[in-house]
């Protein structure tokens, strides 16, 4: 089967199931001394994917923890940067976002008491189009201005695949004073991130999409190093996020770890993370710059055959809703064939191609540096054409 749903769950990496016996092993073996012994230390473990996030967000390592998961790091973000006040109390997110992120999004509002309809903000493409433009985010930016408190978009948006410039969108927010947070789920592992040089406040991400750590794996977040020492950021607490020398002396009173560790909460779920390790060694050892070569090769390959087929074929048979132009996409495609969008993936998957859809129109295909080859894009890109073919005239 090609296996193009790797921005939904990325397939499980070889060495996983070494690298779980191993804790598995310390459990056995140490029970509750396991914290302090064996290879893998579990009191430390979170810090045995710092450096490796690291690299592949483009951030310094006071700057990422694994932690938790994206929907609880969203809310946890934006307990300490959403501060609305007075006239500043909008959010401007994208229409049509994950849900996770629109409920996130909608219950902070509420918790601040705040009226979504009043100061939630949503853009939404204009006319004909599916993609909203990154003019289009810089003229709302101006237009909101000093009312905006929170500018929060995805590095790459779920259902369309159009990566956003996250660069540009962080400099319009922080000119009219408003903190910027990015979703990076369908970015984080898929493409380059230099989140440190860009300077959003904040990012959080899953693992168990581009970066292959399986289902319901360990989330992640970003905190700028400006406010890694900040005490007046208001935030929600939990012991892991306590300074690690005195953590265990128990005592009354809160003391944040610097920078992005101080957002822990919990003890680390280390099976999960013993699986993101895995995968993260991977990308280590494949080197960033290589994978990302190999996923524009691939990407481009992909967007290329999809255009050959919408030339021929006709716009009316298949239509492409991911952007076009470089750098506005990553590894995943987006397309629509109309009613009969789901007879298609039907027919793909019947013939050894897995893609996604969702509801009304959008398959989804993700050719990923890791494990995807060219022939695969080449199968079901044949697939789709004589498909198309069968079907004119829907
Ligand atoms: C996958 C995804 C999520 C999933 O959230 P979890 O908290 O990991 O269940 C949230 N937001 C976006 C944009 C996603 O793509």
């Amino acid at each position: 089967m090609a296996y193009f749903a790797g921005n939904s769950l990325g397939l499980m990496p070889r060495t996983v199931r070494a690298m779980l016996e191993v804790e598995l092993n310390s459990w056995q073996e140490h029970a509750v001394e396991g914290h302090f012994r064996g290879l893998n230390p579990w009191m430390h473990y979170h810090h045995f994917c710092t450096d490796a996030l690291a690299r592949i967000t483009g951030a310094l390592k006071e700057e990422v923890v694994c932690t938790n998961s994206l929907t609880t790091n969203l809310h946890l973000m934006m307990v300490s940067f959403f501060r609305p006040k007075d006239q500043r109390n909008i959010i401007l997110m994208e229409a049509g976002a994950f849900p996770s992120d629109q409920y996130a999004v909608e219950t902070q509002l509420r918790f601040h008491g705040l009226d979504p309809a009043q100061s939630l903000v949503e853009l939404k493409p204009k006319g004909e189009g599916r993609t909203i433009t990154n003019g289009q985010i810089r003229d709302a930016i101006q237009q909101y201005g000093h009312r905006i408190a929170l500018i929060l978009l995805p590095g790459v948006q779920y259902q369309t695949g159009q990566v956003f410039d996250m660069a540009e969108i962080t400099r319009w927010g922080h000119d009219v004073g408003a903190t910027v947070g990015f979703d990076l789920a369908h970015a984080v592992g898929n493409i380059n991130l230099q989140l440190h040089d860009w300077g959003p406040d904040f990012a959080v991400w899953c693992s168990y999409k581009y970066l292959n750590s399986g289902p319901g794996g360990p989330g992640g977040l970003f905190v700028h190093q400006r406010h890694a020492q900040n005490p007046e950021l208001p935030r929600f607490a939990g012991w892991w996020g306590h300074d690690e020398a005195s953590r265990f002396e128990m005592e009354p009173g809160f003391r944040p770890m610097k920078g992005a560790a101080g957002w822990q909460l919990s003890n680390a779920p280390v099976l999960g993370m013993a699986a993101h390790r895995a995968s993260l060694d991977i990308f280590d050892r494949a080197g960033t710059a290589h994978l990302q070569e190999r996923a524009h090769a691939l990407s481009g390959y992909l967007r290329h055959r999809l255009e050959d087929i919408q030339n021929r074929r006709g716009a009316h048979a298949i239509e492409l809703i991911t952007p076009s132009e470089p750098g506005s996409y990553g590894c995943q495609q987006s397309f629509s064939v109309g009613q009969r969008g789901e007879d298609l993936l039907q027919y793909l998957h019947q013939n050894g191609a897995l893609l996604d859809f969702r509801r009304p129109d959008i398959l989804r295909m993700a050719p990923v540096p890791l494990y995807n080859q060219p022939e695969e894009i080449d199968l079901c890109c044949d697939l789709i054409d004589h498909w198309l073919g069968q079907n004119a005239g829907r």
